[in-house]
């Protein structure tokens, strides 16, 4: 009988440390459980810089991160549009006098947009406000007299953007910046930054033609990007590609028709007519690791530029900087840089 009782208390005694074990382990999991938190995919679209801005976010607090995404953008309106009360107002109202002091990161930004204006041979001209507003595509889109389109002309220029540390003046009285080329852009390096500084382990962030891509891609692989058909309203093909930035220009976004004939919204900055390179459409891919702190407007700003430049000055200019991209011919040429081959597969649904 008393060996018996030794042998059953034993095995009480090991239980007993086994379940405290079990116990310390379960409070253990439930800190790190609270402290990590468990990783969520969240999506949301809201309405910024004149159009949908869709966001896929994998991350501890996804509701958080894309709503100040959406607020940092909304911020980026404020400072880069004419049609607000930030930076760019001030300095258009301000034109031919005295500099306006700019908040950093909008002159860090304009900084590198003034180098692509110059590297792009002023195919890409952020001063093309006085004449963007005569031909009104977003209100009353109409083809303007040549007269004057020419005075309108004459108060373009971007190497009359005086830019010293963070203060911006303009040359002459009239002269106005037009940041639609890379505004779009823009806000996806805004969301981007915003995602760098919550928990967000993956996101994605699409505003009108331009594309952020964050992270890696929860499950692996790369990230699927479609080049919209320049046709239709689908997908001509999809981009396989491991993050970076994406933006598209095409003359088929923004057009009015006028005794037959359409004009789109991509301006030829040496005309003051819309571009006619050949091209209807361009998609430019700003890899990771970029030297840039904007990578997101410059892909924006090159595919702007090079629809302009057209296919092979384009090319040259994207190789210039260790961009790629697909340059869409009017006759329906597809032609992809080196470093899309195999990254482009055409017809896939996206
Ligand atoms: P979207 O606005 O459809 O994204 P883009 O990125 O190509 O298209 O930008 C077009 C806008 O950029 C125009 O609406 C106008 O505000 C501005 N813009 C047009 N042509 C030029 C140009 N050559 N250089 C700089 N800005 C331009
Ligand atoms: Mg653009």
């Amino acid at each position: 009988m008393m060996t018996d009782e030794r042998k059953a208390r034993l095995p009480l005694g090991k239980r007993a440390i086994l379940l405290g074990l079990v116990f310390a382990l379960v409070l253990a999991g439930l800190i790190i459980w609270q402290f990590l938190g468990r990783e969520r995919k969240y999506e949301l679209t809201a309405f910024a810089m004149g159009s949908y801005v869709q966001q896929t976010v994998w991350g501890r607090e996804p509701e958080t991160a894309v709503v100040e995404a959406v607020q940092g953008i909304e911020e980026l309106e404020r400072e880069i549009s004419w049609r607000r009360d930030g930076d760019v107002a001030r300095v258009n109202s301000q034109s031919g006098g005295e500099p306006v002091a700019l908040s950093d990161s909008v002159g860090e930004l304009l900084a590198e947009m003034v180098e692509l204006c110059e590297r792009s041979s002023g195919a890409l001209d952020i001063t093309l406000g006085p004449v963007m507003g005569l031909w009104d595509f977003a209100n009353e889109p109409r083809l303007p007299e040549a007269g004057e389109l020419a005075e309108r002309m004459a108060l373009v220029g971007w190497q009359e953007v005086e830019l010293t540390g963070d203060s911006l003046s303009l040359g002459r009285e009239g002269m106005s910046l037009d940041l639609g080329a890379i505004g779009k852009g823009a806000a996806c390096d805004m969301a981007l930054d915003e995602y760098s500084r919550s928990q967000v382990q993956a996101a994605v962030v699409a505003v009108g033609g331009s594309v952020g891509l964050y992270g890696h891609k929860p499950g692996g692989g790369d990230w699927q990007v479609g080049v919209r058909d320049p046709e239709g309203s689908g997908s001509l093909g999809v981009l396989s590609l491991p993050g970076g930035f994406v933006s598209t220009s095409g003359s088929y976004e923004k057009y009015f028709e006028q005794d037959g004939k359409k004009y789109h919204h991509i301006l030829d900055p040496r005309t003051g007519y819309p571009a006619e390179s050949g091209l209807v459409s361009v998609t430019v891919w700003c890899p990771p690791g970029m030297d840039v702190k904007y990578p997101g407007a410059l892909s924006d700003g090159l595919a702007t530029a090079c629809f302009v430049l057209g296919l092979e000055d384009g090319m040259e200019l994207l190789e210039s900087y260790g961009a790629e991209g697909i340059f869409i011919t009017e006759g329906g040429d597809i032609t992809i840089t080196e470093g899309l081959e195999g990254r482009f597969t055409l017809g896939e649904g996206g």
